[in-house]
């Protein structure tokens, strides 16, 4: 689309320094100036989508209204921007080559000896342009997975500059992050990797326009100039990036570092408003100085690594602003609750949140997790296979369903009180098979849900093969465990809930995807609501 602007984000020196939250961040700061901005990420794996990694790998996988299975910085996007992503916003190598591949065999390439360059470099761009294409965003943010000198990116930094060239100057931008580490013996912070790194990009071809500097401390102004004129930027263009309190605040400290300023100068880009960022100062004030604090339990099997959690985590601490109060989270491991000490391990939480999973590791401490929290009238809420255990424990110890459980566990239990869905039964193939992405959802008047949507028509993201087995239903209803969310077209049980307890509801779909800043998920602020009156 003529007039779209591309800014591509790389990165030195090390992984984990924040490429996802900068580019979020920018992307914040320009669509507060009135920019319709997008954010893509590439991703130089060959898994096809991180769908079929296991969260110990790459953390979470978040999942777009439209069922891409996407890498967990996409969440950010969605979680700073408030806008949507999709298929579109997140390509992995596996996807480049499969598209390739496919097209070889169909003969697109007929009589050509199909190569890295052009064929592979072609399909990244026109990857590249197609968020462009919809004509839907001014600025489209493409943020490159791993470290520049990485074998695997070596196609990506050489799509980049042929696009780059492609479509003229002033039209794109590369920035890279880079990191400054202070060694205690010399006193002072390095520049030496941050040089070494940009001269592996110069080596493929690409000059860095902007450098984010990740440091612990302030960079001085001397270092500042060192920094711009070994790496050849202008001295504006070097920005520092100091360890944030929380990711929320990145907006702002790149704000202060003139950032989304050097940008737009530098992509020609006419701003005549400043920045508003009313709303998201607001939101900061209240994460900043609760009024009260909660503390909930996140039981789950891979609590080791909190990004296996993310949106979960962002999503409570969402609705802790939304509440005024902190939350304070502690991680259960759920194998560890089933050694036993159930109570003395959840005393004390005034709420508790079951964590979705595959499998059945852990999954006898996620039932003994709900017992718990059902029968000690602690707020509750499950989601995904959180909720397919509060229906497996109700099953077992509320309706005397002797051993039920879900088919996933159990294929040959009697009281299948979760089962495969009827679509799954035939699927042989893991990747992308899934119910995956939004779906409708209608809420009964009356019930918890029902209040905490206020409304009965909603859309919530899935990713899941089993589901509520609807032969069970009615007892479950008559017990006091009520559908309380429905699919309209295929009648699946969505939303589960108990008549008489304070707050206990599970959900088939992942709520936490949906979970913004501007607009924290209403069955989590529900959820930490209810932990505050416990
Ligand atoms: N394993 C369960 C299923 O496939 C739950 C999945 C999940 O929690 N995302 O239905």
């Amino acid at each position: 689309m003529a007039g779209t602007k591309y800014i591509f984000v790389t990165g030195g020196v090390t992984s984990s320094l924040g490429k996802g939250i900068i580019s979020a961040s920018l992307a914040t700061l320009l669509q507060s100036r009135g920019f319709r901005v997008t954010i893509q990420k590439l991703d130089p794996y060959i898994n096809v989508d991180p769908g079929t990694l296991n969260p110990y790998e790459h953390g979470e996988c978040y999942v777009t209204d439209d069922g891409a299975e996407t890498d967990l910085d996409l969440g950010h996007y969605e979680r700073f921007l408030g806008v949507p992503t999709s298929q579109d916003n997140n390509v992995t190598t596996g996807r480049i080559y499969q598209t390739v591949i496919n097209k070889e065999r169909e003969g697109a390439y007929l009589g050509k000896t199909v190569q890295v360059i052009p064929h592979i470099t072609d399909e990244i761009k026109r990857r590249i342009k197609l968020l462009g294409e919809t004509g839907e965003y001014d600025i489209v943010i493409t943020e490159i997975g791993g470290t520049v000198g990485d074998i695997e990116s070596l196609p990506y930094i050489e799509a980049v500059r042929q696009f780059n060239w492609e479509v003229g100057a002033s039209n794109h931008l590369v920035i890279h992050l880079t990191l400054l580490p202070y060694l205690a013996t010399s006193g002072e912070l390095k520049t030496k990797p941050t040089q070494h790194s940009v001269k592996t990009l110069l080596e493929s071809g690409l000059q860095p326009d902007i450098l984010v500097c990740r440091a612990d401390r302030k960079i001085p102004r001397d270092q500042r100039e060192k920094i711009a004129r070994f790496c050849n930027v202008t001295k504006n263009a070097v920005i520092e990036s100091l360890d944030a309190e929380t990711i929320y605040d990145v907006p702002l400290l790149m704000l202060k570092e003139k950032l989304d300023s050097v940008v737009i100068s530098k992509l020609k880009l006419s701003s005549k408003t400043e920045p508003d960022l009313t709303n998201w100062r607001h939101f900061l004030g209240l994460l900043k100085n609760p009024t009260a604090e909660v503390k909930v339990g996140l039981v789950g099997k891979y609590v080791e690594l909190q990004d296996a959690y993310k949106s979960i985590a962002e999503a409570l601490i969402h609705a802790g602003v939304e509440n005024e109060c902190k939350v304070n989270v502690k991680w259960i491991h759920s194998e560890d609750l089933e050694q036993g000490n159930v109570e003395q391990k959840l005393r004390g939480l005034k709420g508790i949140l079951v964590a979705p999973g595959f499998g059945d590791r852990g999954i006898e401490g996620k039932i003994e997790a709900v017992k718990y929290a059902r029968e000690n009238n602690i707020p509750f809420l499950g989601i995904c296979l959180g909720m397919q255990c509060a229906v497996v424990e109700f099953g077992r110890n509320v309706l005397g369903l002797e051993k039920a459980n879900s088919t996933e566990m159990d294929p040959k239990t009697k009281y299948p009180v979760i089962d495969i869905m009827e679509g799954q039964k035939s699927i042989k193939n893991k990747g992308g098979t899934m119910r995956l992405g939004a779906y409708p959802c209608k809420l009964k008047r009356g019930t918890k849900g029902y209040a905490a949507y206020g409304s009965a028509n909603i859309t919530e993201r899935h990713r899941h093969r089993f589901e509520f087995n609807n032969k069970y239903r009615k007892d479950y209803e008559a017990a006091g465990m009520i559908a309380s969310g429905i699919n309209p077209e295929s009648d699946l049980v969505e939303m589960v809930e108990l008549k008489d307890h304070p707050w206990f509801v599970g959900v088939q779909f992942h709520p936490e995807y949906k979970s913004t800043v501007a607009q924290p998920h209403p069955l989590f602020a529900k959820f930490i609501g209810a932990a505050l009156k416990h």
